[in-house]
């Protein structure tokens, strides 16, 4: 099957079923139903491949992950109810206690919990490397070190890491590369391209797109998955048929969604650069960002979060954000509404001043997720408040 992304995501179904239906039926339902006791025997053995239980899989979301497989290049992949169930169930079926993680520093702010509160209940400690010493993480390599884990672009610095560069790391000393898509979408990227083992989705951003249902998926190589596949169907995260159901559908029109949301993202990026209470931008696709050159080598368009630094601090920072009317102040991104934060005050406030700065979130930063309105409307939103 030689089909393209946009093929792909909207003719991988599931199978018709005797009414015909054209688009894919929702199937809630928590089990499945049996002819005999040697098709149920032979279904539990895994001899035979068919639905059993929903937290084990369901047509819906097979359906969903099929199509991020696909996307993403992978073998397998598994779905689950949120993009934080999907990473901790990928570090609880794949590290025993004691193993090590090394982790760029500017991750999402619950995986940065997970690393320095939960994690090392199980003895399981992390080291970050700054954007700045990526030549310096092998320096951070111990013999139980199992896992080089990052997220590009990051969130909230939006910085941007050699996903070639990790990967030639993580073979050299036979750790496992796993990499958080999410601000990428399978659409702008696809880390297993550069040698990724375990890519990473929270669905609930770009690839639900509209602010409605929250998901999480992991997909790579088929044995990794396997592990990760039988933690989950026995401790129980699995996303729910319905969002599944949601989901999918949402795929159909990520590709053109995607495009929209990053054509107006450089237009505000590039408002942004030109204005004078603003100190810096950092968009992937500016040819001011550090890593401009390693976004075009390995991302299809920019993405849809511009950052950027207003002059004077914390208190201008949040002036402004009181200022906006059309833009929505929230938690969530990727939706097709767009949506200011202020990480300082908000999602990165547990840090202390010293792990902000280091992770590059300055007081006066602002991260824009930009949504599909029109975009001078979103540019006149940005220009009266900062006024
Ligand atoms: C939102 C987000 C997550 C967590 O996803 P949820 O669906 O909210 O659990 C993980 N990584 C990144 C980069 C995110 O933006």
């Amino acid at each position: 099957m030689n089909y393209h992304f946009e093929t792909l995501a909207i003719r991988n179904q599931s199978e018709r079923t005797q009414f015909s239906e054209h688009s894919s039926p929702l199937y809630l339902t928590s089990s499945f139903v049996f002819e005999d006791s040697e098709e149920m025997r032979a279904s539990f053995a895994e001899e035979k491949e068919r639905n059993l239980y929903s937290r084990f899989s369901n047509p819906n979301t097979t359906e969903f992950v099929n199509k991020i497989v696909a996307m993403e290049g992978a073998e397998s992949g598994y779905a689950f109810a949120t993009g934080m169930s999907a990473i901790f169930s990928t570090f609880g079926a794949l590290l025993n206690a004691g193993d090590h993680i090394i982790s760029c520093r500017s991750v999402f702010g619950s995986t940065h919990s997970l690393f320095t509160k939960y994690l090392p209940k199980w003895n399981i400690n992390t080291n970050y490397f700054n954007i700045n010493e990526i030549d310096q993480i092998e320096s951070l390599i111990q013999p139980n070190t199992k896992i080089l884990y990052a997220e590009s672009p990051t969130n909230p610095a939006i910085d941007i890491l050699d996903l070639e560069l990790l990967n030639s790391i993580a073979q050299k000393h036979k750790l496992l590369l796993i990499i958080d898509n999410c601000f990428a979408t399978p659409y702008l990227q696809n880390p297993i391209k550069f040698g990724a083992d375990i890519v990473i989705h929270s669905a609930t951003k770009l690839i639900d797109g509209q602010g409605r249902v929250l998901g999480g998926v992991v997909v790579g190589k088929e044995e990794l998955i396997r592990e990760i596949y039988l933690f989950s169907r026995n401790t129980g995260p699995a996303m729910s048929p319905f969002n599944a159901w949601v989901l999918s559908k949402s795929l159909e029109t990520l590709a053109v969604r995607v495009e929209k949301h990053c054509e107006n993202a450089l237009k505000i990026a590039e408002f942004l650069e030109n204005h004078s209470k603003v100190n810096y931008v950092k968009y992937p696709f500016l040819k001011s960002h550090p890593q401009y050159e390693i976004a075009k080598k390995q991302m299809k368009l920019g993405g849809n979060i511009v950052a950027f630094q207003i002059n004077g601090g914390i208190e201008k920072g949040k002036q402004f954000l009181d200022n906006i009317k059309l833009c929505s102040l929230s938690a969530n991104l990727g939706d097709t509404r767009t949506i200011i934060t202020h990480p300082a005050s908000t999602t990165h406030s547990k840090l202390s001043n010293d792990e902000r700065l280091e992770t590059g979130i300055s007081d006066g930063l602002v991260r824009i997720s930009v949504g599909l309105e029109y975009v001078d409307d979103i540019i006149d939103d940005i220009k009266q408040a900062l006024k």
